[in-house]
């Protein structure tokens, strides 16, 4: 038996989480006291993985799955399951596995559970514990199928380097013609910025910014810290920033390492999606807004006073290191 994780990466590039998943697929192999195996689809520069546990790489590289398809990539996750006689499945929480898992889990007769956010507490019975109510609470859960899959919350476990020799091998699943019926012909991406999902750091505004005319000093903060910009749904709902920056139970959930919340009330579908952010920063006028008993630091006061001296100060400090 093995432990396979699935790196995933964006246009070849591995991200942050396919190192994540990687160091702690290396730890469950450890428990398990087996072999990691990390599967890769059209990546570049795999051996990278092989800082973080690898041990050995498989990697798939066919034109067909350069857009990702929940089918296909299922399909190839469980050929090289099977392969490697795995029996404990790995992959991240990124937008791609919540459609991808569920046909996994099918695919390979495995239990299946989301949101892990530590190592297995028991690997008889397995049992992992995940995150749940939108990170309002934890469970631990058992799953008592022989294959177990499951997928690994972004920033739970972080980066653990673990230098193994670079052992890669290419794979080629057999693909079904019957997956490719619906496929992406092309993909419009942001480009430049960080993406919410993927930020260390997010300095978000709300609607007590007033006016998209704002935004200036939300982005002269962002950029000093290296962050990016989010937003309530009000502002992006009026048009103030783009919906690809809307934070929340009907936005994006974020994970970020520092969260900073300037003119946001702090409504429970806006918190629903930062309850993971480690770090929570509140800027707000009002001492009673909700956002404050969530808040790791809080500054009540005037955005428009705060935010350009926070700004200065920061840019100060960096000039002195
Ligand atoms: C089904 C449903 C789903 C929803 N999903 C989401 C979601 O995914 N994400 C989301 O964000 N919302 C969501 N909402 C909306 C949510 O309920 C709130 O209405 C929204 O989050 C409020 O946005 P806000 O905090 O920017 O605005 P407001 O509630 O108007 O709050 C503005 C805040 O700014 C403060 N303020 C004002 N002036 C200043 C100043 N000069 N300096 C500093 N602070 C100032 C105020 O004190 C206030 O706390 C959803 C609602 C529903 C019903």
């Amino acid at each position: 038996m093995s432990v396979l994780v699935f790196a995933d990466n964006s246009e070849g590039k591995f991200k942050k989480t396919a190192f994540e998943v990687t160091s702690y697929g290396k730890k469950v192999a450890e428990q398990a006291q087996t072999n990691l195996v990390v599967l890769t689809i059209n990546g570049n520069d795999v051996s990278e993985l092989s800082n973080y546990g690898a041990e050995k790489i498989l990697k798939i590289n066919d034109e067909k799955l350069i857009n990702f398809n929940a089918k296909a990539y299922a399909d190839a996750i469980k050929q090289a399951a099977e392969k490697e006689n795995a029996d404990i499945i790995i992959i991240d929480s990124n937008i791609n596995s919540l459609y991808l898992a569920p046909i996994l889990a099918v695919k390979l007769e495995a239990g299946y559970t989301s949101n892990v956010v530590a190592l297995p507490s028991s690997l008889n019975p397995f049992t992992v514990k995940r995150k749940t109510f939108s990170t309002k609470a934890f469970n631990f859960t058992e799953i008592k199928t022989a294959k177990k899959l499951i997928s690994l919350s972004k920033n739970s476990y972080g980066l653990v380097e673990n230098s193994v020799k670079d052992n890669e091998e290419e794979f080629s699943p057999s693909l079904n013609d019957d997956d490719f019926n619906v496929t992406s012909t092309s993909i419009d991406k942001t480009k430049g910025k960080v993406t919410i999902a993927d930020a260390d750091i997010i300095v978000s505004g709300g609607r007590g910014l007033k006016g998209p005319e704002n935004w200036g000093m939300i982005e002269d903060l962002a950029e000093v810290l290296g962050a990016a910009t989010a937003c309530s749904k009000p502002v992006s709902d009026l048009g103030w920033r783009p919906h690809s920056e809307h934070v929340g139970q009907t936005g994006k959930p974020v994970a970020s390492n520092l969260y900073i919340a300037i003119g946001i009330s702090g409504a429970i579908q806006h918190l629903a999606g930062v309850n993971a952010a480690k770090v929570k920063v509140v800027i707000n006028t009002d001492p009673e807004a909700p956002f404050f008993k969530a808040a790791d630091y809080g500054i009540i006061g005037d955005a428009f006073d705060v935010v350009p001296k926070l700004t200065e100060k920061l840019k100060e400090f960096k000039s002195n290191q």
